[in-house]
């Protein structure tokens, strides 16, 4: 059975980049004879709004969609992901660290000089600063004061590769099978955070623990997480957790072609709404 779903986070307004996510996932669950299921993602405590909320039912309501109840909401499900911390500090994968982005910054700033530092999908590659060498035993439990990261290299350890398979396009073009390497995630991606100390979470371990709690089969989401995707991969590997098939859809773009952002209000649905579109105008001006 196909299932996908749509996980908005309610920080802002939906717009037409959203617009298209959600009626493209819900137009092919609806091909495949599937199910398509809503999520809230709502783990940035300091930014989610019941409002946002409220709203995100009512546009998608109005651009004439429906979903299979319950909806999940990440902020109900704090305990999964804090248990699902405790496993993998136990087993040695994850470590505290207390760096902040500025320490980042000084730090890869400072030995390579020339060479450009590297990118990955969550900011700078973490330099290791903090990564312990894990010969000393560590207390049993996670410190309270600390973001956490996964020690990449041992995460990929005793994998060369890594495969998923994509149904849409990744930013230059991929498509079928997607193969990277342990390198590349140790290397390119490298100690990303798992836990952030005023979430108790990431956006990386709530969507693989929720896509597979809701038995997601299909993603369906922008290319902008097509990066993003790998370290989802290698969660799944680490957790045991079943692979969804993922469909990167390509970006909404304004008339500069930057790509549309939450504080993008002026395509907000609910403006469309409010000015008197049509919810099949909506929908030619989304997938046009
Ligand atoms: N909450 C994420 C966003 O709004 C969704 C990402 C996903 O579909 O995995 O970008």
């Amino acid at each position: 059975m196909f299932r996908t779903r749509f996980a908005p986070s309610p920080t802002g307004p939906l717009h037409l980049g959203h617009a298209f996510s959600a009626l493209l996932a819900h137009d092919m669950a609806v091909q495949h004879e599937g199910e398509f299921l809503l999520r809230i993602e709502d783990i940035d405590r300091s930014r989610a709004r019941p409002e946002w909320e409220n709203q995100i039912y009512e546009d998608l309501t109005w651009l004439g969609l429906s979903w299979s109840k319950p909806v999940m909401r990440q902020s109900e499900r704090l305990q999964i992901y804090k248990h699902t911390l405790q496993t993998l500090w136990d087993r040695k994968l994850i470590y505290a660290c207390h760096c902040s982005r500025k320490d980042i910054a000084a730090a890869v700033a400072a030995p390579q000089e020339g060479a450009d530092p590297l990118i990955g999908p969550d900011g700078l590659v973490y330099p290791g600063t903090c990564r312990p060498d894990n010969s000393e035993d560590r207390p049993d439990t996670i410190p309270t004061d600390a973001a956490l990261r996964l020690d990449m290299a041992r995460a990929v350890a005793g994998q060369e590769a890594f495969i998923f398979e994509e149904t849409g396009n990744g930013p230059s073009g991929a498509h079928g099978r997607i193969t990277f390497t342990a390198d590349q995630m140790i290397h390119e991606i490298g100690d990303i955070v798992l836990a952030r100390r005023d979430m108790g979470t990431s956006y990386h371990l709530s969507v693989v623990l929720d896509d597979a709690a809701q038995e997601i089969t299909h993603v369906v989401r922008g290319q902008d997480l097509f990066d993003a995707t790998k370290i989802h991969v290698v969660l799944q590997h680490l957790l045991n957790l079943p692979q969804p098939i993922y469909h990167h859809h390509d970006l909404v773009r304004d008339e500069h072609g930057k790509r549309l952002a939450k504080r993008d209000d002026a395509r907000a649905i609910s403006l469309y709404r409010s000015e008197g579109l049509s919810r099949q105008e909506i929908r030619s001006l989304a997938m046009p």
